[in-house]
């Protein structure tokens, strides 16, 4: 009996992104300038190996080619890593089954303040979602990615959320392979060229003037990089907001980076060492429901955090049959996952209500007293701010009839808002 065909959910995936090995891999649409940067790093890495290594190994140091495997090998792995996986891709949303299209658009942008400062929340037309902060449409790829920084060719997929320490990883290491690599062929041409000249020297080793001038031409570019992603990580920022100026000050006015942790170390250890997320994409499950978005082991990695701990519930008073709210903790676990404030106390992001005042941001009095949301706040979060469905991605648009009776305090641990 021949097996039953099962569909992958990167076979049916909206965005442009390609997927290799069954779904276990994926780049780019177009990956073609990554494997030019692949040959230039294993062509070069291999002159190096066959001519210069064996040379200074047994004029110098036998250590050289050991070291420079090292830095091949952790060079390698790290484009890899950044190049085949998920940079943070943010799923889209599913539209409504049974509900006609909206007679207008929705609105464009929503506010939030994250720790005082008010952070735009766009609306992206092609996912049909609220942006998380810091996220953007990457037009190659298709896709929202999170944290997102930019689209790199070179290694031929977005760089953000997820991949972004892995592609630091690869810039620095390249910068140490390619003054390696330079240093090596220079010595071993100074050596051949002693009593001989250059002459001779570049005859008797073209392939060692080959290397050095191939990372001659690199080395400049990729430390400059390799400067500008160290002084972007120490500071918590991407290179999208970097160049768009977000936290330039204006008119004299500061304009401080709120995901910022205070400190060149603290913001290096939270962007390159933080915990790694895992993807939202959930590329090899299968398609059974197209409901079926949220990886279970997402949620349930995200709920196992203590800060999505729901305040001690109250005690069922009736024995009453509650319907079984299993997709609700795992929908508001993913919000808190898009704001990236771990480190954040809630009651810090806060929302900006239509007239200037805001709701939240009034210290964790009512996160500490187990703030819940009643009917009325939640329906009043919904009317004036909409952040619920702002950041609630799998739902863009609240229903505008009256909302569905209020979930228990366990099931609304993100909303704990202190609103
Ligand atoms: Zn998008
Ligand atoms: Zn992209």
């Amino acid at each position: 009996m021949a097996g039953r065909r099962v569909t992958r959910k990167w076979e049916v995936f909206a965005g442009r992104n390609r997927f290799w090995c069954d779904g276990r891999l994926m780049t780019a649409p177009h990956p073609g300038v990554f494997l030019l940067t692949l040959a230039l790093i294993c062509g070069t890495s291999a002159l190096h190996f066959a001519f210069d290594a064996p040379y200074l190994a047994a004029r110098v140091s036998a250590a050289l080619p050991a070291a420079g495997a090292a830095l091949c090998g952790v060079t390698l792995a790290a484009l890899l890593r950044t190049a085949l996986s998920d940079p943070g891709i943010l799923p889209r949303a599913l539209p409504p089954e049974d509900e006609p299209a909206p007679p207008r658009p929705p609105p464009r942008a929503r506010e939030v303040l994250v720790r005082g400062r008010a952070v735009k929340l766009k609306y992206c037309f092609t996912c049909k979602m609220f942006r998380p902060p810091r996220a953007s449409h990457c037009s190659l790829c298709d896709n929202c990615v999170e944290r997102f920084d930019h689209h790199c060719p070179w290694v031929g997929n977005c760089v953000g959320k997820r991949n972004y320490r892995h592609f630091y990883l690869f810039v620095v290491s390249l910068a140490f392979l390619a003054v390696f690599v330079l240093a090596c062929a220079a010595a071993h041409l100074a050596l051949l060229a002693r009593g001989a000249g250059l002459g001779a020297a570049l005859r008797a080793s073209p392939a060692s003037a080959l290397a050095a001038a191939v990372c001659f031409l690199a080395v400049w570019s990729v430390l400059g990089l390799a400067g500008f992603h160290t002084y972007l990580a120490s500071t918590d920022q991407t290179t999208n907001e970097d160049i768009k100026g977000a936290f330039a000050s204006r008119r004299g006015a500061p304009n401080t980076n709120p995901y910022s942790r205070g400190n060149a170390c603290a913001n290096c250890w939270h962007v390159l060492c933080g915990p790694l997320q895992p993807s939202l994409i959930d590329r090899r499950g299968l398609v059974l429901d197209p409901r079926d978005e949220l990886p279970p082991r997402f949620a349930q990695a995200l709920c196992a955090q203590p800060q999505l701990q729901p305040p001690a519930p109250a005690p069922a008073p009736a024995p009453a049959p509650a319907p079984a709210p299993a997709p609700a903790p795992a929908r508001h676990a993913y919000m808190n996952h898009s704001l990236d404030l771990d480190p954040v106390p809630l009651h810090e992001v806060c929302l900006k209500v239509g007239g200037g005042s805001t709701v939240g941001g009034g210290g964790g009095a009512a996160v500490a007293a187990g703030g819940a949301l009643s009917a009325s706040r939640l329906r009043l979060l919904h009317d004036t701010t909409m952040i619920d469905a702002a950041l609630d991605l799998d739902d863009p648009e609240p229903p505008r009839a009256p909302l569905a009776p209020p979930v228990p305090p366990a099931t609304r641990p993100a909303l704990a808002l202190s609103v």
